[in-house]
């Protein structure tokens, strides 16, 4: 059927254009923003909260939850102190960039700092919609399994870091952590790597300390 092609590209071309917009509204603003994703049950919420108490006083941090159904995840993130916005995306399995401008219009991004966005959770189609961030992150998580890298090589590719969350659950999980970083060496060479417990705190000052950086960074370019 060579007659969708066409039509696949025009939805991807005017998400793109939108997705500019997005960006654009972004830098006026002077606001980093960062697209985050991963499987269902990675940890993404989870990694939010503990950015979001861990900078409080240092960046002033907003939020724009996808999720199919619920509010919980932005419940959440508004717990911790963001000022989180709610997409209900209606059953679609990713964020675009049209979604993002909806919730773009609900937040006050002259007294934020930075973005976060939680996409769908799903390692698949999220990575093919650009929402105008800065920089996209990848969570992924050791009950997971090591193989996440070879079997979804378009998420680990496309991205500018990656989380390795639960490794409190390394003694219990059999993961080989080699495996799994060679797998992510070959798609995405030298990307920024992270491994922390979200439940434990361990390893989050790092994260922490990158992301600030990446703020400061932008923010003074
Ligand atoms: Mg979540
Ligand atoms: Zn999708």
């Amino acid at each position: 059927m060579p007659e969708r092609i066409p039509v696949v590209e025009k939805i991807l071309s005017a998400n793109d254009r939108l997705a500019l917009e997005n960006q654009a509204r972004f830098e006026v603003a002077r606001v980093f923003a960062i697209n985050i994703m991963a499987s269902p049950g990675a940890g993404k919420t989870s990694l939010i909260e503990q950015t979001v108490r861990g900078l409080a006083g240092r960046l002033r941090v907003g939020m724009i939850n996808g999720d199919i159904a619920t509010s919980y995840d932005a419940d959440r993130a508004q717990a911790a102190g963001a000022t989180a916005v709610q997409i209900n995306t209606g059953g679609a399995c990713h964020l675009d960039a049209g979604m993002v401008r909806s919730a773009l219009g609900q937040l006050n991004l002259a007294d934020l700092d930075l973005v976060i966005v939680e996409n769908v959770g799903n390692l698949v189609c999220p990575a093919d919609f650009k929402l105008g961030t800065h920089q996209s992150l990848l969570v992924a998580s050791i009950p997971e399994g090591d193989d996440k890298p070879y079997k979804y090589p378009g998420m680990y590719r496309g991205v500018d870091a990656v989380v390795i969350n639960k490794i409190d659950l390394l003694p219990y999980v059999p993961f080989r952590m080699d495996f799994f970083k060679q797998g992510i060496e070959v798609l995405n060479p030298g990307v920024v790597q992270f491994e922390l417990s979200c439940r434990t705190g361990e390893g989050l000052p790092a994260w922490l300390d990158w992301l600030e950086r990446q703020v400061q960074t932008f923010k003074t370019a």
